[in-house]
């Protein structure tokens, strides 16, 4: 018989399928983990437009980046997340990374490879769905902490911070640095304050994972606040970012991947690991995306312009927040949607059941995730009185 007779099928990864078979012409796909212009088109940024112009322009080699990949976009990279002030630039080990997956991947197999302590890692119930595949793969255990609460479609701060206090002294925690995926909650500052004092007490190791800078508020110093807030308490955290959202630079994959260490000798010999760590994977990352990103950072007037362009994204989505709620309140929906514009970020968690979702889809051709999570960078002004209309339909 065939040498892999034995593989079994696996389920689909995506959800476009569903979406992709229907025929009607006004149907809504809100499941895309991607920004939509108001005319639900893919966006390239006018800043990424003339930066990679800059970078053809100036008609620089093919040659291999170092392992860590190109030095003007890590260093800029750093400065972006922590601060140019920040006291973790010093003795920050860096690397560049196939965008925050690839961040999160190196993450976990480093702590996987040094941590000192028991392997487990606490990730949100729920989390972004490749989180707990990301850091089984690296070969860490996963385990949940209470994030989210259902009945108010809010934060369970206090089973978070039970949860926190009740995991081994030294255990290791992820934390969403922003914008919260898939549920749009985050804790509020002074909650924040509060979750590093419990981390804190129990010795705990924070990872944080920052995919959305700047796309969740349009403040790129707003939605660092908690990484910012654990470092400046001392916390030597480590941090995977991304790219995709906040420069649309998606399919570029280019992201990074850091330790804050107690000191630069202990930095050299982190840095040493994460080089032999990342050689066996793919020896060295892809290039024209750091080269376009360093670009943005390290160019004023780029970067100025790509800030406003950041805020115009973020602006957007709260926008097409404040619409659906409206929508919702004149078709005289009874429920409260207040959660719909409290929420941040690139998605919503509607509080729609699966049952609910599934009928969405076959009845309205609105498509998303059956746990209610809609994206709502698939949300026009063209079709989100449509889309009210069929979230009254389904639950009133
Ligand atoms: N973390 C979270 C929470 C995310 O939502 C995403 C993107 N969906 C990522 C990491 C990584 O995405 P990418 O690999 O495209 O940068």
């Amino acid at each position: 018989s065939s040498t892999w007779a034995k593989v079994p099928q696996g389920p689909p990864v995506s959800i476009t399928e569903a979406f992709k078979a229907d025929k009607f012409e006004k149907k809504i796909n809100l499941g895309v983990g991607a920004y939509r212009d108001d005319k639900g088109k893919p966006y390239v940024l006018p800043s990424v437009r003339k930066a990679e112009e800059k970078v053809i322009g100036s008609r620089l080699n093919k040659e291999y980046a170092g392992i860590t990949g190109v030095p003007e976009f890590t260093k800029a990279a750093a400065i972006l997340a922590y601060g140019k002030d920040s006291s973790a630039l010093d003795r920050l080990a860096i690397t560049q990374s196939i965008s925050g997956t690839g961040a999160l991947r190196i993450g976990g197999a480093f702590l996987s490879r040094f941590f000192p302590g028991a392997k487990n890692i606490y990730i949100p119930k729920p989390s972004w769905a490749n989180h707990a595949a990301v850091f089984k793969d690296s070969g860490l255990s996963v385990e949940t902490y209470s994030y989210y609460d259902k009945n108010t479609i809010g934060l369970d701060f206090e089973g978070m911070i039970a949860d926190i206090k009740a995991a081994p002294k030294g255990s290791i925690f992820l934390f969403h640095a922003c914008a919260h995926n898939p549920t749009g909650v985050d804790p509020t500052p002074e909650q924040w304050k509060e979750i590093e004092a419990a981390v804190k007490a129990q010795g705990h190791y924070s990872f944080f994972d920052m995919a959305y800078q700047g796309f969740a508020s349009g403040d790129i110093h707003k939605d660092a606040f908690a990484l910012r807030y654990f470092v400046e308490k001392g916390h030597n955290v480590c941090l995977a970012q991304s790219f995709a959202k906040n420069m649309g630079l998606y399919g570029e994959r280019i992201g990074a991947f850091s330790i804050v260490c107690a000191d630069a000798e202990e930095r050299k010999r982190v840095d040493s690991q994460i080089k032999i760590l990342v050689r066996p994977l793919y020896s060295n990352p892809p290039i024209h995306g750091a080269r376009i990103a360093a670009e943005i950072l390290n160019t004023p007037e780029l970067y100025d312009q790509w800030l406003v362009e950041v805020k115009d994204m973020a602006d957007r989505i709260i926008t097409m927040r404040a619409l659906l709620k409206d929508n919702l309140e004149k078709l005289g929906s009874k429920h409260d949607w207040s959660h719909i514009t409290s929420q941040i970020g690139m998605f919503a968690y509607t509080g729609l059941t699966p049952e609910q979702m599934d009928t969405l889809a076959k009845e309205h051709s609105v498509y998303a995730t059956r746990d209610g999570r809609i994206s709502v960078a698939g949300i026009t002004s063209d079709n989100v009185g449509r889309l009210a209309k069929a979230i009254f339909k389904v639950k009133g």
